[in-house]
């Protein structure tokens, strides 16, 4: 039984202000909305593993933390919507997202810089599992080079050119020094990747035909340190009010 009436939905247009992707000439759909959806992914595949085959929106709204109108607004962006009195189809919903999130396709990717955070992603299988596949591997220091990771040569970074070309890589993971990041990047782009996964602590930037992701572990960090500090002061605050409170009851 077909539930949604999911329609087209690349998201293949970037606009400086925030918006990203758009369905028709006139609908646009919000970066809030396509950084939502991977989470959505997430949750429909786990639910997906239990063979959970159906949800009504107010239990994927519980199990997400999401209130159910905003799952309804945000699956309307793409024209889908579960069936009043069904709910949502799981495994439908999920690779209707999967086709949104452009995971139905596979993405041949370099990573350059194999030093910790490059080598962490290499060896992480579940990339390759959404298609998402490692084909090479580049840095500069001759000790690294030669070396394998999960079957994968460790090049030096003068092959790099004729590689990106030669295999016409879509993605590369930036994993080195923010030094060297810039011109390794512009060079990448100049040979015709438009896809870099940046972790490099340096915001890139490039013409809106490059797609980029700037990672920052630490502003996560940084966030979490934020919420567990303003916890902290409710909580002194509550028990300063407390004992004032107490201290005026008994001064009565
Ligand atoms: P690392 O020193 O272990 O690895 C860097 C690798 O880059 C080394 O193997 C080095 O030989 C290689 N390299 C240096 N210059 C190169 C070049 N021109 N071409 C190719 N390879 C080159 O560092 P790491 O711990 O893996 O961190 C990598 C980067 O990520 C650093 O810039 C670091 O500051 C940053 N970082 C980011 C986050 C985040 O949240 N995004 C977190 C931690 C670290």
């Amino acid at each position: 039984m077909t539930i949604f009436s999911l329609k087209c939905y690349t998201c293949d247009r970037i606009s400086g202000e925030g918006i990203v992707g758009e369905m028709s000439e006139d609908k646009k759909i919000s970066i809030a909305v396509i950084k939502r959806l991977p989470r959505y992914y997430r949750y429909l595949g786990e639910l997906l593993e239990k063979d959970i085959l159906r949800i009504s929106s107010r239990e994927l709204s519980e199990k997400m933390s999401v209130t159910a109108s905003q799952i309804r607004q945000d699956l309307n962006n793409f024209g889908g919507f579960g069936q009043q009195g069904y709910g949502y189809n799981v495994e439908y919903l999920y690779h209707e997202i999967g086709k949104i999130l452009g995971l139905d396709k596979t993405y041949k990717i370099i990573i350059v810089g194999v030093g910790n955070i490059g080598q962490a992603l290499a060896n992480y299988t579940n990339f390759e599992k959404r298609g998402f596949v490692i084909v090479g591997m580049f840095d500069i220091n001759p000790r690294l080079i030669g070396m394998t990771v999960r079957g994968i040569e460790v090049r030096d970074l003068d092959e790099m050119e004729q590689f990106v070309k030669k295999f016409e890589i879509d993605i590369a993971i930036l994993t080195v020094p923010k030094t060297k990041v810039v011109n390794i990047a512009q060079d990448l782009v100049n040979w015709g990747v438009s896809g870099l996964w940046n972790f490099s602590s340096v915001d890139l930037k490039f013409s809106k035909d490059i797609v980029i992701e700037n990672v920052h572990l630490s502003d996560s960090l940084m966030t979490l340190s934020y919420k567990l500090n303003e916890k902290k002061q409710i909580k002194n605050y509550k028990d300063e009010k407390r004992s004032t409170a107490m201290r005026n009851h008994y001064n009565k």
